[in-house]
């Protein structure tokens, strides 16, 4: 079969009009259209290579096998998957629609989860970072909007301080502008030199294990809670056969990573109380009736005021740094009687954030190698510049403050022999400055998980396709590029993945409609 393969390579000078008009004009088209749909959409699909294989689930049985070769492009595409809008605004938009489902049947159950977890105690809590210096901010004291969407209201002065003067560097310490949503100044240092970009990096670095000790002392307190009021201990039987007495309330989180504009890591935490069924101790039941939504607010504001880490030793910071939450702790209460959050605002607000990194602080790259830092590190630069620069200073080996004696009492002594490596993370995630963590995760029991609904996807595909469901392919392939191989082929793709949304989206709405009709005329 005749293929473009050699002719148009990307970076070879031919425009993409003429790529479109070669591959739409090929007698294949429609043949490569089909065969690229499960990837159609995606902006940078995987190439595959190899072998693939029908396999008999029953028997075990190989029912047959095909080379890639006798392909389109003899290639298999598959998408990125990558999460990130800014990477692939199609695969974003399938995983956001997975983050919502989940995060949805947490809240009201479906997919497996019963709905009695509708009636659990539920609260969205908002923890934030402490302050690294004074930095521009939006802040509006009062909201007169009806439509937080569509927010008019004026904001504060910045930072009003008519004392203020200048700091050591010469810079006004004072600023008296109302910002604008879309000022570029917000999140910016009033003084880059004054700002500890290091404690910043760190504290994103740490604050997974902020949020895991935070949580601990949540469910800590919540079982003094019940140990006062009386609330006896469940016992169970562990998988193991081991009898254990557990607290008689547990509780299950969904959470999302924002990055803010001045690049600190802030989590967004639904938190949902839950019981313990002694006969199923994976079952979802609900709490205790003695302890409540109010309790569970207690609990978030007194762990989150009282719980810190404080950092391994580093060089240049032997005591370590204090990790700890910024003063608000934002805690709200699920479906209440003023409307404002609701399950679906909640669950469609962290699915927004789970496609998203370190957008909002103006900064995106890959992960960062020796080779490419000096592109976006440095320390006399801008903001993130300074802060990938403290992620990489930070993040250096151990040994190389040995070698130049610099090295602490203890890291001589080995009995810190460990720790220092802590920090070499720092470098790994110099490109999200600091923050190596999920920006989406939940406990096991909170909901389904990304795994089923993927899952779901593909039986659901599969009879779509109509492969018998006792048929599965094996496949042995070999990874030979990412993307589409000339700007045409993209276009091409994503346009009819675009128009197949489209006319899905538009069969759902007649079908409503229809269905509509009915009821009216019934
Ligand atoms: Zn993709
Ligand atoms: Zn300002
Ligand atoms: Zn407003
Ligand atoms: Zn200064």
């Amino acid at each position: 079969m005749s293929t473009p393969l050699t002719i148009y390579r990307p970076g070879l000078a031919v425009g993409r009009d003429a790529q479109v008009l070669h591959r739409a004009a090929s007698p294949e088209f429609f043949g490569w259209l089909e065969h690229t749909r499960p990837a159609g959409g995606c902006a940078r699909p995987i190439r595959l290579t190899g072998t693939i294989a029908a396999v008999d689930r029953n028997t075990g049985r190989i029912t047959g096998h095909l080379h890639t070769d006798e392909l389109p492009d003899r290639t298999l595409y598959k998408a990125c998957g990558n999460r990130r809008e800014s990477v692939c605004p199609d695969c974003a938009w399938v995983y956001r629609g997975d983050a919502y489902q989940l995060t949805r049947s947490g809240l009201t159950g479906g997919k497996g989860v019963p709905a009695s977890v509708g009636r659990h105690p539920v609260v969205f809590a908002t923890f934030t970072a402490p302050s690294f210096g004074p930095a521009h901010h939006r802040h509006i004291p009062r909201h007169t909007c009806r439509n937080r969407q569509r927010c008019d209201c004026r904001p504060a002065p910045c930072r009003a301080r008519s004392t203020a003067g200048t700091c050591p560097h010469g810079q006004p310490a004072a600023c008296f502008a109302r910002h604008d949503a879309n000022d570029p100044r917000l999140g910016q240092p009033l003084c880059l030199d004054c700002y500890d970009h290091d404690h910043q990096v760190v504290w994103n670095y740490f604050s997974g294990e902020l949020w895991r000790r935070t949580k601990q002392a949540i469910e800590r307190h919540l079982a003094a809670l019940s140990r006062q009021r009386s609330i006896p201990k469940v016992r169970i039987v562990t998988a193991l056969g081991k009898v254990r007495w557990v607290p008689p309330v547990r509780v299950s989180h969904g959470k999302v990573a924002e990055m803010q504009r001045r690049a600190a890591v802030h989590f967004h935490v639904l938190l949902r109380l839950d019981g313990v069924d002694p006969d199923d101790p994976d079952a979802l039941v609900p709490p205790p009736a003695g302890i409540t939504v109010d309790d569970l607010d207690a609990a978030v504001h007194y762990a989150a005021s009282r719980i810190t880490v404080t950092t391994p030793p580093h060089p240049d910071q032997p005591d370590g740094w204090l990790i700890a939450w910024g003063a608000q702790v934002d805690v709200r209460r699920i479906n209440s009687t003023d409307g404002e959050l609701t399950d679906d605002k909640v669950a469609a607000y962290l699915a927004k954030y789970a496609t998203k990194a370190t957008e909002a602080t103006g900064h995106s790259s890959a992960r960062l190698t020796p080779a490419t830092v000096d592109d976006y590190a440095d320390p006399e630069g801008d903001h993130v510049a300074r802060l990938i620069d403290a992620c990489w200073h930070l993040g250096r080996p151990a040994h190389a403050d040995m070698a130049s004696g610099a090295a602490t009492a203890d890291d001589r002594q080995g009995s810190l022999d460990a720790k220092p490596k802590i920090y070499g993370g720092l470098r790994r995630w110099a490109h999200m400055l600091g923050f190596g963590g999920h920006f989406l995760t939940k406990a096991r029991r909170y909901s389904v998980t990304f795994a089923l609904l993927r899952d779901t996807r593909a039986t659901y595909r599969r009879e779509e396709d109509d492969q018998p469901a006792d048929t599965m392919t094996v496949g042995t392939l070999t990874y030979i590029g990412a993307g589409w191989l000339t700007e045409g082929d993209a276009l091409l793709a994503n346009t009819a993945a675009r128009q197949r949304r489209e006319s899905r989206r538009i069969g759902r709405e007649e079908l409503a409609h229809e269905a509509w009709l009915v009821g009216a005329a019934a």
